[in-house]
């Protein structure tokens, strides 16, 4: 789960200079998010002309999460293209695949209200889903869109984590480390599940306030999360370094343009 309410808000890092290349692949951003993305062909936000339909439609095909719930609308559209996004940031990484494994395959994304303070849970407010509460985001989703991807990277990390009592190797690895560093969020305190879900999310969403990576203090997590998740993809500089989240166009989708039928190609023929 991840609370807002025990989120400090603050203005997004700004660090200019060349941080931002990334020895390990070559990159595209995605300013929106602040991600930048590891992969060689992510898959682009179709456009703000696209109906939200067919967004929707794309985005399950994309990525094999069933959608359901009453926020998945227009007035959330910001929220949904950051949690497309942030999606397509990982996607060439194993992190989607292997913890849909994790669950049989049964995890699916629910966009509803959920009671209490909580922006994000899993199989909490919906059994089988990760549930976002885009309402609760307000004005954050511009001022702090990295949060996002925190949120949804945090969320997926519990359903990553669900094998834990097997007690798997990543597992042992991490409670290891957490018995050595312990606390690493406030919002994380001490709790060892929720520490793990932040440690991924920070990883991720390193464009999020306050990310404690930045702090320079955290780099075992980092590294972790680095080796252990995400085949050694990385989402922005070395830790003790901010990411450059400042602002840039979001690129898009060029649209494949429409085959002409072909009564108008005979038409034309005369
Ligand atoms: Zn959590």
């Amino acid at each position: 789960m991840l609370r807002g309410s025990l989120l400090a808000a603050g203005a997004t890092s700004v660090f200019s200079g060349t941080a931002l290349a990334l020895p390990s692949a070559p990159g595209t951003d995605l300013p929106g998010t602040g991600i930048p993305v590891p992969c060689e062909t992510p898959q682009l936000w179709p456009g703000d002309d696209v109906p939200l339909s067919e967004i929707l439609d794309q985005l399950e095909e994309n990525w094999g999460f069933k959608l359901v719930g009453p926020y998945w609308v227009n007035k959330h559209r910001r929220a949904i293209q950051l949690v497309w996004e942030t999606l397509g940031a990982v996607s060439c990484t194993p992190y989607l695949d292997t913890l849909k494994e994790k669950v049989d395959g049964r995890v699916g994304l629910n966009a509803a209200h959920i009671s209490g303070f909580a922006w994000g849970d899993w199989s909490l407010t919906r059994s089988g889903y990760v549930t976002f509460d885009f309402q609760k985001f307000g004005d954050k989703i511009e001022t702090d869109p990295g949060r996002m991807a925190r949120l949804v990277i945090h969320e997926l990390g519990h359903v990553y984590n669900a094998d834990r009592h097997r007690n798997p190797a990543y597992w042992r690895r991490f409670k290891k480390l957490f018995a050595k560093h312990g606390r690493f969020s406030s919002y994380a305190g001490r709790s060892v599940t929720e520490t793990f879900a932040e440690v991924l999310g920070y990883y991720v969403g390193r464009c999020a306030s306050k990310n404690p990576y930045d702090t320079g203090k955290f780099d075992e997590y980092y590294e972790f999360a680095r080796d252990e998740v995400f085949d050694g993809r990385e989402f922005g500089p070395e830790p003790g370094i901010p990411s450059d989240c400042s602002a840039q166009p979001t690129p898009t989708a060029t649209p494949t343009p429409r085959p002409t039928p072909s009564w108008i190609r005979a038409v034309s023929r005369g």
